[in-house]
Formats: structure tokens, sequence, C-alpha cells
């Protein structure tokens, strides 16, 4: 028997008419480097993403499910493009600005864009790639920057606010399926192609849901989230979509993503809220270890992309900020795990919960996988391969204009699940705990260690700023760690120290021999310790 209720699609439109009318006071601040913000509210949002629309379909003759992309920081115009774009029911594609150019290139031409909007800030980059982007017809740019990069170039060059002014600002926005697709967001490629992941409406709809619930960022009008993470990084967490539907204020940072502008934007507009990549969290503890600042505004944190070291966490809570784990990926919308812990415990118990990535909300179904492929119980011990599913996890990736979706078995169960590549526990409250990523994990002798074990244990010694472990080659053991520190400034802890104080927490045999002290671990695009380049460093002899 089928239901008796209406079936009306999830969709992205109602996230924006339902936003933009409810919570038409809401606000999204944009940090300018002037010395006021900029601010524009939710109902202005609304307006100027109708008359976005308008221009895209009538000015630049947007149609069907087009491709529009973003090469933008986080501020008001990104959200404009976030809710107009997948709206009128074109594609809304995120880029990456700090990919290589090549990697740019090959997703814009993978993508098949049409139209770029383009930050005038970040103009330099686009500009000389312009030739070998044929399928864009049109570049739009908002905001500051220097426009004569463009003399001369192949697209039609339109000035954001000029293209939206006097147009309408109501659209008949279309019924959409809330299958379509709505946005898409390339993984950075760490080995092979980049793989383009394509969200839809429903899924947009559904973790935004998830996002907003209390048991996951738990945010409401009340509430004003410093959205850190970039938008180009899986649509900031699904940050811009899930406030739309709550009326949560945004505080954008734009460009001034270094930690002295971002604490004084914290201490100036007080967001309550806010979320980034652990190394961001680093920074900022150390400007405001070296100059304090005010930020006890900001309780709740969410913190994922990589493992968050418990010592961070014990720093901030001493600074009245407490930061909450979260695991996921560009596969997974983002949100597949956030570690709040179960009601009714004592501070040190919640710990024990706080220090794990967290659990699964109902939208995610998980299984460990063994090395035979056996399905391993949640009992806290048995380690394997995460395996998830649910209607916010791909199932597939894009195949490009004529191509099927991909589905490589590396990546996909041939049931259907999507293999995350990371390893780990989970207990029997159905709390995940990574031990590592598979490609990252140091098979040692027949044994696992866990680079993040090592690099969290190393990073709780008072002198360390950062440390990341990766594998390199051992002629006796196939491989050992290789411990990459970064000291803080003017410490004075050496090997020696350094070694015997792991060595009160990690077993003797998984105690790295091979030592070097770095300025700065290397960074991936959206700011993970980049390990690869750590491993190339020292193969070619560079570390010392
Ligand atoms: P990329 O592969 O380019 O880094 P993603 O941003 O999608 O792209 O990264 C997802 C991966 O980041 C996960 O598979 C996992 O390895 C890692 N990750 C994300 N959150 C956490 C976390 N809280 N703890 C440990 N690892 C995490």
């Amino acid at each position: 028997m089928l239901s008796t209720m209406q079936d009306v699609p999830l969709t992205v439109t109602r996230i924006l008419t339902h936003g933009m009318t409810i919570h038409g006071k809401s606000q999204v601040t944009t940090w300018t480097g002037e010395p006021e913000p900029h601010r524009r509210s939710f109902a202005e949002i609304g307006a100027r993403a109708a008359q976005l629309a308008n221009a895209l379909r009538d000015g630049l003759g947007v149609t069907g499910d087009q491709r529009v992309a973003t090469l933008m920081w986080n501020n008001a115009e990104h959200v404009e493009a976030y809710l107009a774009i997948p709206s009128m029911g074109a594609v809304l594609h995120t880029l990456n600005l700090r990919l290589p150019a090549e990697q740019l290139v090959w997703i814009v031409n993978h993508a098949d864009d049409k139209v770029v909007i383009v930050n005038g800030t970040v103009l330099p980059l686009i500009a000389p790639l312009l030739p070998q982007l044929p399928s864009v017809e049109h570049l739009v740019v908002v905001g500051p920057g220097d426009r004569s990069v463009l003399e001369g170039v192949a697209p039609r060059v339109h000035e954001y606010e000029e293209l939206l002014a006097g147009r309408p600002t109501t659209y008949d926005w279309p019924e959409l399926d809330e299958r379509q697709a709505a946005a898409m967001c390339y993984t950075s490629g760490t080995t092979g192609d980049p793989k383009g992941v394509v969200y839809s409406h429903r899924s947009v709809y559904l973790h935004s849901m998830q996002v907003n619930m209390a048991e996951s960022m738990g945010l409401t009008d009340k509430d004003t989230t410093l959205v850190v993470v970039p938008q180009f990084h899986v649509n900031a967490w699904g940050l811009p979509h899930a406030t739309f539907m709550t009326g949560v204020n945004m505080l954008m940072p734009d460009r001034f993503l270094q930690p002295a502008p971002l604490a004084e934007m914290i201490e100036r507009e007080k967001p309550t809220h806010a979320a980034a990549v652990p190394t961001i969290w680093q920074g900022l503890l150390a400007e405001v270890t070296a100059n304090p600042r005010d930020l006890t505004s900001m309780a709740r944190v969410t913190i994922g992309g990589a493992a968050c070291p418990p010592s961070l966490m014990e720093a901030y809570d001493k600074l009245g900020v407490r930061l909450c784990h979260a695991w996921g990926m560009t596969e997974t919308s983002p949100l597949g795990t956030m570690a709040n812990p179960p009601a009714g415990l004592s501070e040190e118990e919640e710990w024990l919960y706080r220090v794990t990535q967290g659990r699964f909300p109902a939208g995610v179904e998980a299984r460990l996988v063994g090395p035979g492929g056996e399905h391993l119980p949640w009992d806290g011990e048995s380690a394997g391969e995460l395996e998830v599913r649910g209607p916010w996890i791909a199932g597939a990736y894009y195949g490009g204009a004529d191509g099927e979706h991909l589905r490589p078995e590396d990546k996909f169960s041939e049931d259907g699940w999507l293999k995350t590549g990371d390893v780990g526990v989970i207990s029997g409250e159905g709390f995940l705990t990574l031990t590592d990523r598979a490609k990252d994990v140091i098979k040692s002798g027949g044994e696992w260690i866990s680079s993040v074990e090592l690099e969290n244990a190393i990073m709780a010694h008072p002198d360390v700023a950062e440390a990341a472990v990766v594998a390199v080659p051992d002629d006796k053991w196939g491989e050992r760690p290789l411990a990459a520190v970064v000291l803080k400034e003017g410490a004075t802890a050496d090997y020696a120290a350094l070694r015997a104080f792991l060595a009160r927490s990690v077993a003797k045999w998984q105690l790295p021999e091979r030592w070097t002290i770095v300025p700065a671990v290397p960074k991936t695009s959206v700011g993970k310790f980049d390990k690869k380049v750590i491993r190339r460093q020292y193969a070619d002899g560079e570390l010392e």
C-alpha cells in the first residue's frame, strides 16, 4: 500500500524560499578587511539569488542542467550562487582555488563548465588558464581585484553587480525532481584523476536537516556560525544550506583565513560556533597564545577533515571553547559522524567519547570489513575498513557529459556501499575510532602502526606545534615510521627528549627511529597534512 502523504520533492529551492521568508532577518556577514564588515540579510540574499538566476538564464543563456562553477572564497555572493544555481535547475560546481593549475583545468573540462563566477582576488589564478578551458563561455567577476589580467581573454567577462542590476528580484523557480543534480565537487585526486561527486537536491536537503539536528551541529537562529571551512571543500560541510533552513547567521571570512584576522573577527563578531580543519585551530591557538583574545563566545566548534589531536581539544577547553570531532568525506556530503557524547556522563567519561570520531546519525549506515571481505563486529577492538551507505552518501562518480557514472571497485563494494579507505574500530554504542587511512598506516614487520596515534602522542608534548608521521621503507621491517616535527617558537626539545616522551604512551616497537625537525608540515589544498609530500621529500633526501 502506498502512503497517503503528499509527494513534495526535497529541493534546494525549498530551502531558499523558506530561509528568505521565515528567517529573512538573519544575516550573512562577510569580512572585507575594511573597518566594517559587509552585512546582507537572508531576505536580500534570496532576492539577489533570484536576480542571479535571471541573469544566468536571460543574460548568459544557461539552460537545463548546465554547470555553473564558482571559484570563490566564503562570502555572501557565494551563498547566493549556492542557492540560485541549483534552484534554477542548473548544477553548482565549486572549484577549489588551491588546486594545482593542471588539476583545475582537468576538472573544469571534465565538468564542462559553461560559466565561472570568480572572486576578483583570484583572477590571476584562472586568467592564464582560460585558453585551456574551451567550455567556459562566460566569466562573472565579483568583488575587489585587478581586472587587467583579463585583457584579451576569450570568454565574455561580466561584472557580477552589473549583471544583477535591474533584474527582477523574483524567479519562477521550476519544480525539480529531487533526485536531480544540485551541486558537484571533485575530490582532490591524491591518486589518479580527480573524481566528481554529484549531490542531488534530496541529498542536500536531508544532509542539511541532519547538520541542524541537536545531535549534530544543533544550531538555531540565535547562533552565528563562523564558516572557515571553504565553500569549495565539500560545500563548507553543508553549512550554507543548513543555515538557510534554520536562520543561523553566517560569518564569512572571505580571503582572511590567517590566524590574526580570524582571532579579530571572533572577538568582534562573537560567533557562537565555527567549523574548520585542525590546521586552522592549531594556527589560531598559536596566535592567541602570543596575542591573547577573547574567544569564549565561540562555545562550540566542529572540527574534522583530519584527526583532531586530543591535546588540541584540551588546549581549547582551557580557553572555554569546546571542539567537537566530526568525520566525513567529499563522498559523504560530508557529515558521517559527530562526537557528541551520550547523556548522563561525567566530564571524564565524556572525554572518552569526545576523542573518538563520533557516532553515526540515522541517515548513515556503517560496517567494518576485514582483509578477507568479512564483516567485523562492533566491539571496539576489531579493526577493518569502514564502509558506509545512506541517502547523502555517493554511490558513484561523475563519468563526464557522455559517460556512464563510474563505480570503481576499490571505491564501491559489489552491493553498492562506499569504501571509505579509512581504517578503524566501532564500539558497541556505534562510536567510530579511526586509526588511520589505509594508505597511511605503517606496516612494520607484519604489524600495523597507526600514524595518527603517534602524531597525537607527539603533539601532546608542550614544545611541539605540529607533528606528522609517515611510513618510510626499511630494509629489515618493510616500513618504519618517520616523525616530522614542527617545534613551537623558542622550544628546545631534541629527538631524544621527544622519543622519551613518546615512550610513555606508545609501545617500544612502535617508537620512530627516524626524526626530522621541519619548519612546517606540508599541507594539501584543504589544509590537511600532505603525507605524500613528506614521503617524497624523504625519498629525495631532502629531510635531515
Ligand atoms: P581528501 O581525500 O581530498 O582529503 P576529503 O576532504 O573528502 O578529501 O577527505 C576525506 C578523508 O579525510 C576521510 O576519508 C578521512 O581519511 C579524513 N578525515 C576526515 N575527517 C576525519 C577525522 N575526524 N578524523 C580522521 N580522519 C578524518
